[in-house]
């Protein structure tokens, strides 16, 4: 021990020439003060001053003798270590004494400079800590007494390790059935932390950790495991050795495993057992940290997502939804290789990690293998039910710099599997990155766009080819950027449609143009009055509250319900619904026209003229472009416009270009056209100059 403090010896001994003997052996070791008296009572007396931790003890004493002398002492100062001086007649007495508590006992004939000392030090040390042992005994018992724990006693001296009757029972023995001793404690732990119970204990004895404490698992009589938490503390003498060691053992099974299902909660899907998203990013960090360091191989993401699952769930309900859910993943645990991970991400996406992959090939193989699977339907509740799964996938080594980046790449490629048609899988690459990160930012731009109103609006003429004057125009909406200048349509009418700022845009242009329609009616007057054409995306009509926002804006611009055209694609009600064109319906009976916009280019045309009620259509400029070459353009334009004039409505041919092109239109009987041989889309004050000068083609 490095402390080396001063031990302070009261002598009690009557016979002077012992007393000078003893002065003498302790006045060559450092760090042993000597106090003498000659009787117990001032010995007694002496203690109760306090500062005292050794007392040497004659046997013979004027006023105590023997046993009693011990006694004496042990009852009024158990703080104080003891040793007992005896000459050779009175050994048994003495030994007595020390097992009722006294350190030691020395025969004065025997002591010399060398022994002495050693036995006050030692006494000194083994009692202070025999003191903390009895405190933490005194803990322990507590302790015990509510957790009903098991307890070990362990003498490193004499090499015997108790085990008390509880410890045993915990484990299913009884007390006979364990024999005592420290290899029949380490035979009951599990293999797996034998070592770390040994090393725990080792750290303990070289003191560098105050306590023992270790949560280890222990093997039951009947084969089960009991987790158990082990705790003591090690008894030292005076060099720091342990000599003892005593501890408790306490069965915490219970909340073991309720700890492990808790953990095993947080990271499965509680209805398939699969990882969920957060076991999944973990493996990946895992995997991902292992190809930094070299030591890993190259691996693939794959995520997949269920198509129409929400018909299945609406049409057959949730129960088979469920069902499915878990066939589906029992299905993917098979295609995959024992160490790969199958999760679930949630609703109908699912994702697998999938080492050793080399190249995309390989990933593709996976996907592949996937689809392949699914050919055949799931069996649920007597129902065949079939799925499809469109996959996305990422490679490692790839953009993503970490898990979750690597997941929204795939999710990424899903969506252009998804796109692409259902059933299919893609690749993630870096120009889809790079495509994703570009439609990012334009979706934010367009956000504040948005907010801010910045987009102008321009204006086509539409001309009556018999007689060439203007009769209307069409709204076409540009934006207005602040480094990039005036921005097409094109460029950003399907993210506003994706995102949902189409609402907000349409309104805004709706609103425009309206205005500007009434203050050209009032300017330019004209028989008919001039119209106003405008591009309305059926998301608009999604909004219960469409009709009146439509009717506000009239009454607010005063402009005449006939003088406002909507143009919406043929492909409104496939992707829109039907209550989105029963609300356009409900307008066109309040005197609103309806337009069909690029007419021919959508999915059954003819049957949606018949089925709803239009009062123009739009022939799309690639027929127009055509009509003056011998393909199949001019029949088709042909066809249109008989079929127009069959149902008695208006027709606009779009994109007309060339005189060419404008004097066939006119042949064939079209009322009306558009395009640049007209004029472009204009601002307004050149759209105003324009119609000033009263043009005629
Ligand atoms: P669209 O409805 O087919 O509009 C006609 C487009 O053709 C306009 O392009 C117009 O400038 C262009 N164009 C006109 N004459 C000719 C011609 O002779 N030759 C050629 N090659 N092109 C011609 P723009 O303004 O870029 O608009 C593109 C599309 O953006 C529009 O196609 C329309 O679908 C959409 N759009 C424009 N404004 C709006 C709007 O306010 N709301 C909505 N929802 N969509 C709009
Ligand atoms: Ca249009
Ligand atoms: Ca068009």
């Amino acid at each position: 021990m490095a402390e080396q403090r001063t031990v302070s010896v009261l002598l009690i001994e009557d016979d002077p020439g012992d007393a000078r003997l003893i002065r003498l052996l302790l006045s060559r070791a450092r760090g042993c003060a000597l106090e003498h008296v000659q009787r117990l009572a001032e010995g007694l007396e002496r203690l109760a001053a306090g500062g005292i931790d050794v007392v040497l003890l004659d046997f013979s004493l004027p006023d105590s003798r023997g046993i009693e002398s011990f006694r004496a002492l042990r009852d009024a100062h158990p703080e104080v270590a003891v040793i007992v001086l005896t000459s050779l007649d009175d050994d048994d007495v003495a030994l007595l004494a020390v097992t009722e508590g006294a350190q030691d006992y020395l025969v004065k004939r025997d002591v010399d400079t060398r022994l002495l000392p050693r036995a006050v030090r030692y006494a000194a040390e083994r009692h202070r800590a025999e003191l903390a042992l009895r405190k933490s005994e005194e803990r322990y018992a507590l302790a015990v007494r509510g957790a009903n724990d098991g307890l070990w006693d362990w003498d490193l001296e004499r090499d015997n390790l108790f085990l008390s009757p509880r410890w045993k029972a915990m484990l299913g023995y009884e007390d006979g059935e364990v024999s005592d001793g420290l290899e029949s404690w380490l035979g009951l732990v599990e293999d797996g932390d034998r070592d770390t119970l040994r090393s725990a204990l080792a750290t303990h004895f070289d003191g560098d950790a105050a306590n023992f404490e270790l949560e280890h698992r222990m093997r039951h009589k009947d084969g089960h495991q009991v987790w158990v938490l082990t705790r003591g503390v090690a008894v030292r003498d005076g060099k720091g050795r342990v000599v003892r060691m005593v501890g408790s053992q306490s069965d915490i099974t219970a909340r073991k495993l309720a700890e492990q299902q808790l953990v095993y909660d947080a990271f499965h899907d509680a209805l398939t057992g699969l990882a969920n998203r957060a076991l999944l990013l973990d493996r990946m960090a895992v995997a991902m940290a292992a190809g930094r360091r070299g030591s890993g191989n190259p691996f693939a993401l794959l995520f997949l997502d269920l198509d129409r699952f929400k018909t299945v769930n609406d049409s057959l309900g949730h129960v088979v939804g469920d069902r499915l859910l878990v066939a589906i993943a029992r299905q993917l645990e098979r295609l995959v290789r024992p160490g790969d991970t199958v999760a679930r991400l949630g609703g109908d996406e699912f994702a697998v990690l999938v080492h050793n992959v080399r190249d995309a090939a390989a990933a593709v193989h996976v996907a592949e293998r996937v689809q392949a699977s699914l050919v055949a339907p799931f069996a649920i509740q007597g129902q065949e039910v079939f799925v499809n799964m469109s996959i996305g996938i990422a490679l490692s080594g790839e953009a993503a710099p970490d898990p979750e980046s690597m997941l929204r790449d795939a999710d990424l490629a899903m969506y252009r599997a998804k796109d692409a048609g259902r059933g299919r899988y893609e690749v993630f690459d870096l120009e889809l990155h790079r495509a994703a990160l570009r439609l990012l930012k334009l979706e934010t731009e367009l956000r504040r766009a948005v907010a801010a109103g910045d987009f102008v609006m321009h204006y086509q003429p539409i001309i009556a080819l018999d007689g060439g004057k203007i009769v209307g125009f069409e709204a076409l909406v540009r934006w207005q950027h602040a480094e990039r200048g005036l921005i097409p349509p094109a460029r950003f009418i399907a993210v506003a449609e994706e995102t949902g700022l189409i609402a907000p845009l349409g309104w805004f242009v709706l609103d425009q143009a309206c205005a500007q329609a009434a203050t050209w009616q009032r300017k330019f007057p004209a028989e008919p009055p001039l119209f106003m054409s405008v591009n309305v995306s059926g998301k608009l009509f999604k909004q219960a509250t469409a009709v009146d926002q439509v009717l506000g804006i009239l009454g607010r611009s005063q402009l005449p319900p006939e003088s406002l055209r909507l143009e919406v694609t043929e492909n409104v009600v496939l992707e829109h619904g039907e209550t989105v064109m029963q609300r356009l319906l409900e307008l066109r009976a309040l005197g609103v026209q309806l337009s069909i916009d690029d007419f021919g280019t959508g999915y059954s045309s003819l049957s949606y003229l018949q089925r709803f009620r239009y009062d123009s259509l739009k022939i799309d400029r690639s027929f127009v472009s055509g009509i003056e070459g011998a393909g199949d353009s001019r029949t088709i334009v042909e066809t249109i416009l008989n079929l127009a004039s069959h149902l008695g409505i208006g027709v606009v041919a779009e994109g007309v270009e060339t005189a060419e092109q404008l004097s066939r239109l006119r042949q064939m009987g079209c009322a009306l056209g558009q395009g640049f041989w007209f004029a472009q889309a204009l601002d307004v004050p050149a759209a105003e100059e324009l119609m000033a000068s009263s043009p005629s083609w």
